[in-house]
């Protein structure tokens, strides 16, 4: 259920930031109270400052590297490390977890130094969602139903399918409500037959066809993760390494944002309550299993060279995204993730909408020039839950122009969000070309709250 269009009042005022270059293709203003445009400006004098893309040496989106946001998940961790197998069994040092953590942080720092946002789903030994069993001599965090599914925990109580949901949903909704543009899931294989393991190296990528936006956009991310890792490996393995490429299949945190068992696919269990806004890729790098391949993996060259495959990846699969944007409100940095609230449900939620005119700013994310058709729209809807898995039904115009940016440029506009609604209400707030938001096409739509539930 969302309001109706009457009740959204979108009032306007165009925001006359100093400096910038204007883009002459923007969309005609009727207010007109304007400051004066700097000379060196070539706006029209009632359009809202255009920002040109700063420019730089990055090799991840170097048109304007600091609008993007990749989120990296370190797979696994915690003292419990999921449970599988039992943490008592295995050293710390050599595990999935200590590796996975390991590559994530080199690719951190990779991107970081090209000016990159990134948001670590974690930076740690930890888990966010409770690592509590002191059977297997875990006494960390109490356990969180971060999934709203009223199962918590770990045990022979706990159906095993349900072990991670919480921890996963957790860093799906750190990765949503930081409008992350790409989600890389980094984990490392046990492959095995019959239950036993098998010495055998390989990567391979998961990728989920069953987003809003269809299969194209996260299966090229998938293909360009799976080449970039492959093509860093090899040149350093002495052994025969596979190619397994990408597969597309629906684990947790490779899920569509919302979707719902079908014959095929029965499991709930394996449904986010609220799935991956943007491309999501499980990359298994390596294998375990083979003595060398560890080796290699738990080598500083090995993950470095993870990393850089890693980091590839992600700039070739930004290199051919043609729309994308950043919406954010003009007052917070574009890399802004959610703090964990305490309590014993979701950790991350939506912010507040700020009191009076909003203004947010708009960065061109892509390669292409915004199209002249592109506006801004918001839809509301009623809710308890952290945020919205899915665009309301009803998306309302809003009565204001949006520059045609180029690549990389950003705008500053001024909305008011006003709703009618009693009770906390939702904002989903994205941009539309046709008949698509960009939400649609993977690029997640701001998210604001009208207070806690
Ligand atoms: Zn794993």
């Amino acid at each position: 259920m969302t309001l109706r269009a009457g009740l959204l009042a979108l009032a306007v005022a165009v925001a006359l930031a100093g400096c910038g270059l204007a883009d002459t293709e923007a969309t005609p203003r009727t207010t007109s109270d304007a400051a004066p445009v700097p000379s060196s400006a070539s706006a029209a004098p009632d359009g809202p400052a255009v920002v040109p893309p700063p420019g730089s040496e990055s090799r991840v989106y170097g048109s304007n590297p600091g609008a993007i946001v990749v989120a990296i998940d370190a797979g696994h961790g915690g003292c419990l490390d999921w449970g599988v197998p039992d943490p008592s069994e295995r050293g710390v040092e050599l595990a999935e977890k200590t590796m996975t953590l390991e590559i994530a942080q080199r690719l951190r720092d990779l991107l970081v130094d090209g000016g990159v946002g990134v948001v670590m789903t974690r930076d740690g030994d930890d888990a966010l969602a409770g690592d509590d069993y002191p059977p297997l001599g875990c006494e960390g965090a109490a356990w969180r139903d971060v999934n709203g599914d009223g199962v918590a925990g770990f045990g022979p109580d706990v159906p095993e399918a349900t072990r991670t949901r919480d921890e996963l949903q957790a860093r799906l909704d750190l990765a949503n409500l930081s409008a992350a543009d790409v989600l890389i899931s980094i984990h490392i294989n046990s492959p095995s037959e019959g239950g036993q393991r098998i010495e055998v190296a390989f990567s391979e990528t998961f990728y989920t066809d069953e987003t809003p936006w269809g299969p194209t956009s996260t299966a090229a991310l998938a293909d360009a993760v799976q080449q970039g890792v492959m093509g860093a490996l090899d040149p350093l393995a002495s052994y025969e390494r596979g190619d397994r490429g990408t597969t597309a299949h629906n684990l947790y945190i490779v899920a569509p944002p919302l979707f719902a068992p079908t014959a095929e696919r029965p499991d709930p269990a394996k449904q986010p309550s609220r799935g991956g806004l943007m491309p999501v890729v499980l990359a298994e790098v390596g294998s375990i299993t083979l003595r060398e391949e560890h080796d290699l993996l738990a080598s500083a060259d090995g993950q470095e060279a993870v990393a850089r495959g890693l980091l590839e990846g992600v700039a070739a699969y930004l290199a051919g995204r043609d729309l994308a944007a950043r919406i954010s409100l003009a007052d917070v940095p574009d890399v802004d993730p959610p703090s964990a609230t305490t309590g014993d449900g979701p950790l991350f939620w939506a912010r507040a909408v700020p009191d009076g005119r909003v203004a947010l700013r708009l960065t061109n994310s892509g390669m292409a020039a915004w199209p002249d058709d592109l506006r801004l729209v918001v839809g509301w809807a009623p809710s308890n839950q952290p945020y919205l898995a899915q665009a309301p039904a009803e998306l309302v115009p809003a009565p204001i122009g949006v520059p045609a940016l180029e690549p990389g440029a950003s705008a500053t506009v001024e909305v008011d969000l006003a709703t009618a609604g009693g009770g906390r209400m939702l904002a989903w707030i994205s941009l539309m070309s046709g008949e698509n938001t960009l939400a649609d096409l993977g690029s997640p739509a701001l998210q604001l709250s009208t207070g806690a539930p």
